[in-house]
């Protein structure tokens, strides 16, 4: 792989979030150190970072449009309609009748209205049980170690 082009981006003075550190670890673990100088590897880093937040953002602005244009109580029906397809289509896929991409569209109508769920009723609470019950998952994995 040759030189990268990066845009320039003034470097922070303060320094890097955690969220950039982790862009940054990845990014160090797969570029050999003589390719790219240092700097250059958190400056990517970054402009990584404010990227994935704008994309964020941008897409969490867009759900809360619809929950607005269309109303909280069309988006549960939305919900319960987009979880029977995907409970469908796994039901087809394990008898071999649909393809695999036509259980991951399901899969992406589902996650769309998840989150919007999640907005409805309170993001900060489904986070924090989302949190606590990966950690959960993990302690048990560990055990099955
Ligand atoms: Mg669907």
């Amino acid at each position: 792989m040759g030189q990268v082009k990066a845009p320039d981006v003034p470097r922070p003075k303060r320094g890097l979030t955690d969220f950039e550190r982790k862009i940054a670890d990845i990014l160090f673990a797969e570029t050999s150190t003589n390719e790219l100088p240092v700097e250059r590897v958190l400056d990517i880093a970054i402009v990584i970072s404010n990227s994935l937040q704008a994309e964020s953002v941008r897409e969490e602005a867009i759900l809360r449009r619809a929950i607005e244009v269309y109303g909280c109580h069309a988006q549960i029906n939305m919900a319960l309609e987009e979880m029977g397809e995907l409970i469908v289509a796994l039901q087809h896929w394990l008898r071999g009748r649909v393809s695999y991409v036509e259980v991951c569209e399901e899969v992406a109508d589902v996650q769309i209205m998840m989150k919007q769920l999640a907005m409805i009723f309170d993001k900060d609470i489904v986070r924090k049980y989302y949190e606590s019950k990966i950690k959960r998952l993990e302690q048990r994995l560990n055990k099955e170690d």
